[in-house]
């Protein structure tokens, strides 16, 4: 009977395994998420069933506490819009970050017995400067954690200036935060007495808040989609450390899985934008606007612009269109009437195919999501080195609220802030239409000048009507 919570852990720990498997393939997310949500709710179950004695009161807290939390999670859930889902999932770290503080702090007030693995195979003892040290990652990594999500939630929602912060010897201040924490954690192993080991705990919690605000501040521009993959690996270091200081098997293994499949998805942001790991998180990258020049030429270049009905014209004709969707087409939710048109083209025997930048919208895999929700088909949903050698013989190129993922400053302009991003390279089409309902830039800030291009037209107006518009001359 003891051993069903640890068998239920270890069914957790698969489904968990197994989850993470699903959600890599759009046509297993669906099965990865259900996944998902059985382990963790084995895990809750098989959690309660490990509390030996507990009183009433507590136990009706406790289902209160699961009851609301449970309520807002999924009232949020349901409320959020598509395109405030990076902010959501910013803001769920955070929470993350801020139990494992709490949890911290908690347990080392209240200390708990800790397993120490000793030669007879395994005795329950309690080893204070084990968990000293737990306690003390968990508040430290779960501080930075709690600030750095806050703020990349400002960063993401426009609350907080997307250009980062350069504070003066800031790699410097970096480095006595670090070196501080170190010192004081090491004094706090040493403190014997409860209530005065609480002070130089405090010291690491808020020197780790600082830290966490400080880091992310300095990043910007475009480096943001490492930023949240990075905090979100974070999240589960921080689960994992808490994991330690209870100790729960499970949430160490739920812990690691996420914070090391979090620190894979940074490390592939990163190669997608050909960034180095250390330099986004030494920050500062996206602090220019562009080349002067680019920015000066652009007031005075010309641009044309186009009318639905002469864009369904160009599509009529075309037989190769490749569809670039950014974040625009989150914005204006254009992605059901955008299947209809490609449905439409394949019916008169246009090939369309679709052109998905990695870090395209504002969240790792955004773009997939709102096309698999639109149900358009996988096959013709293609990842930016699959499809990026066909512009030259693609007929017509359909940029849909995208900007800097198509920007060709990044790779000829070398003082625009997003110099070495490898974009989609679509101005190498015969022509490109672009549907944006302004000249205005995107989140990083830097002018395009595929905008200016001679077989660029631009069609303004919001991206859900300019598509059904399209759609109605298609028709028509
Ligand atoms: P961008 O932010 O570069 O551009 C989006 C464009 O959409 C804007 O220029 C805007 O122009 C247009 N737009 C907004 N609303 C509408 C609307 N209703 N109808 C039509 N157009 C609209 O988006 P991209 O997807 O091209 O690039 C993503 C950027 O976000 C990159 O810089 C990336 O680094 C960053 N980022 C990505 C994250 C990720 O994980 N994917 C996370 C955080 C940041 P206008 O106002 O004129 O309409």
């Amino acid at each position: 009977m003891a051993n069903i919570p640890l068998m239920a852990w270890l069914v957790a720990g698969i489904c968990f395994i197994l989850s993470l498997g699903g959600l890599s393939q759009h046509e297993t997310a669906r099965r990865g998420n259900v996944l998902g949500i059985i382990g963790i709710s084995l895990a809750i179950i098989a959690a309660l069933f490990q509390i030996e004695s507990i009183d009433a009161a507590v136990a009706v807290l406790l289902i209160m506490a699961i009851g609301i939390g449970a309520l807002i999670g999924s009232v949020l859930a349901k409320r959020v819009e598509m395109t405030a889902m990076p902010q959501l999932v910013a803001i769920l770290h955070s929470f993350v970050g801020l139990a494992a503080v709490l949890v911290g702090l908690s347990v080392y007030l209240w200390p708990i017995g800790h397993i120490v693995i000793d030669g007879d195979g395994g005795t329950i003892v309690h080893h204070e400067m084990i968990q000293k040290i737990e306690i003390v990652l968990g508040v430290f990594i779960g501080g930075l954690t709690f600030t750095g999500s806050i703020i990349a939630w400002g960063k993401l929602d426009g609350k907080v200036d997307s250009k980062p912060l350069l504070l003066p010897g800031r790699h410097f201040l970096n480095l006595v935060m670090l070196l501080s924490c170190a010192g004081i954690s090491i004094w706090f192993i040493q403190i014997e007495s409860v209530w005065l080991g609480l002070v130089p705990l405090l010291l690491v919690m808020v020197i780790s808040f600082i830290f966490g605000i400080h880091m992310v501040m300095a990043i910007g521009g475009a480096d943001m989609p490492v930023v949240v993959s990075m905090l979100n690996s974070y999240s589960g270091w921080a689960a994992a450390a808490t994991g330690f200081m209870l100790p729960n098997d499970l949430l160490i293994v739920t812990g690691a899985l996420v914070g090391s499949s979090g620190a894979i998805l940074s490390y592939i942001m990163c190669h997608a934008m050909n960034r180095s790991f250390i330099s986004v998180i030494a920050g500062g990258f996206g602090t220019g606007t562009g080349s002067a020049a680019s920015k000066g030429d652009a007031q005075e270049l010309s641009y044309t612009s186009i009318d639905a009905a002469g864009a369904a014209d160009v599509l009529a004709e075309a037989s190769e269109v490749i569809v670039i969707p950014g974040y625009g087409m989150a914005v204006a939710q254009a992605q059901h009437p955008i299947l209809e048109i490609t449905e439409l083209l394949k019916k008169r025997g246009c090939r369309t195919r679709f052109a998905i930048h990695p870090v395209a919208g504002r969240l790792p895999g955004h773009m997939n999501v709102l096309l698999a929700e639109a149900r358009v088909p996988y096959d013709i949903v293609l990842e930016m080195d699959e499809i990026n050698e066909d512009f030259p013989e693609t007929d017509v190129v359909l940029v849909i609220g995208a900007n800097d993922i198509v920007n060709p400053g990044a790779l000829d302009d070398p003082a625009s802030p997003i110099y070495g991003m490898p974009v989609l390279e679509a101005w190498k089409a015969r022509q490109v239409i672009v549907l944006k309902r302004s000249m205005g830039t995107g989140y990083s800030g830097v002018d395009n000048p595929l905008f200016y291009e001679e077989n660029t037209d631009m069609l303004f107006g919001d991206a859900k009507k300019s598509v059904d518009d399209i759609l109605h001359s298609l028709r028509g």
